[in-house]
């Protein structure tokens, strides 16, 4: 069997550590696990203790999978974006933030309100969440929103609740940048910058993102395709930050019953032509709370490497997205179901790890009797 990615605990309760680690294309050649840049805030705890292997719901260490080709025919429909494509030198890319890795060895989940609304209900959530497993804890400060007149997040002092939330619960944190102007000042408390889907082709501020050197969380655009997808992530790696992650959050299609449809095929051809971890957010893509947990099932069974989930304490009185967030026993629910679905991709990665066996002779009719 392949060796494990399994992610190496620091010795002692350390630094957090921040994956900065972007001096241009070459060290996109590595795993890019190496990071220059520590932060000392006192107060802040390490998440590793918050990782027990083999329990705690939603973990899976993986089997790696190491550098692969893809096939010819790939390579020519996404010629455009060379860098972001397995190759025999690209190897998985694996994101480090503070002590975890994404796209390594480890199943994570990013798990949190839509909207940071209150220190309650911030708080409360990170510490059920984490609980239960997440490994990241998710909230909008600035909020893209269909109506001008609908709540917009509270900006700077959401992003203060955030670091709070991160102090107390450990967990990093992902949080949206909305304009190239904010960036610096979101990338200060952020740990990973994410771009939502509005601003998936928005070049200005995806350079100005990537040039942060925070992990990017990168939404795939509502009416754009992989190829669009891949455009993105790649302008950022020209950037000099190679560590993007890409999101598959649901599509505008035809159907209306759900907000979004689930491309599920992307995510497996994702894992199968790119070497960058891809996250899958079920919340956004159904719409509706009740199908969260089955989306997120198939996000593991089609490859993903983690999911983004949108929890609140008490959906109907969300702010934003109440309709698709779950409560927090919805939240134990999902993750205890997705035990089995882990353990089962477990199990065939490691069956395909296995050595070939050497074809069997064919048997004559007499010797079968
Ligand atoms: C969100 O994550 O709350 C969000 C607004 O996501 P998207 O950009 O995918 O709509
Ligand atoms: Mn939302």
């Amino acid at each position: 069997m392949r060796p494990s990615a399994i992610v190496r605990l620091p010795s002692q309760l350390p630094d957090i550590r921040l994956g900065r680690n972007f001096n241009g294309p070459s060290q996109m050649l590595t795993r890019s696990t190496k990071s220059e840049d520590w932060r000392g805030e006192s107060g802040l705890i390490s998440t590793f203790w918050l990782r027990r292997k083999g329990c705690g719901s939603g973990s899976l260490i993986l089997p790696q999978n190491g550098a692969q080709t893809v096939r010819q025919d790939w390579h020519e429909r996404f010629a455009e974006t060379p860098d972001v494509l397995k190759s025999e030198l690209l190897q998985q890319t694996v994101v480090p933030v503070l002590d975890l890795e994404i796209g390594g060895g480890e199943f994570i989940t990013m798990a949190g309100p839509c909207s940071v609304e209150t220190e309650f209900q911030l708080m409360a959530t990170a510490n059920h969440v984490r609980r239960a497993g997440a490994r990241i804890l998710r909230g909008g400060a600035f909020k893209p929103r269909s109506s001008p007149y609908a709540f917009q997040g509270h900006g700077l002092e959401g992003l203060k609740m955030l670091a709070r939330a991160r102090q107390e619960s450990g967990l990093a944190i992902v949080t949206e940048v909305m304009s190239e102007g904010d960036v610096p000042m979101v990338a200060e408390y952020a740990d990973i910058l994410q771009i939502g889907t509005r601003n998936m082709e928005n070049y200005a501020l995806l350079e100005a993102a990537a040039r942060s050197g925070r992990p990017i969380l990168l939404k795939r655009g509502m009416v754009a395709t992989i190829a669009d997808l891949l455009r993105s992530a790649q302008l950022i790696l020209n950037n000099g930050n190679p560590n993007v992650i890409l999101c598959e959050r649901g599509i505008r299609t035809f159907e209306t019953a759900t907000r979004n449809t689930f491309d599920i095929a992307a995510i497996a051809l994702l894992k199968q032509i790119s070497h960058l971890p891809v996250i899958a957010d079920p919340s956004h893509a159904a719409g509706h709370r009740d199908l969260v947990p089955v989306l997120a099932r198939v996000a593991v069974a089609a490859g993903a490497d983690g999911l983004l989930v949108e929890v609140h304490p008490n959906p109907d009185k969300a702010w934003s997205d109440g309709e698709q967030s779950l409560d927090f026993a919805g939240f134990d629910d999902m993750m205890a179901d997705l035990d089995p679905w882990l353990a089962l991709r477990e199990r065939s990665l490691a069956l395909r790890a296995l050595p070939l066996r050497p074809a069997l002779e064919p048997r004559s009719m007499e010797a079968v009797g």
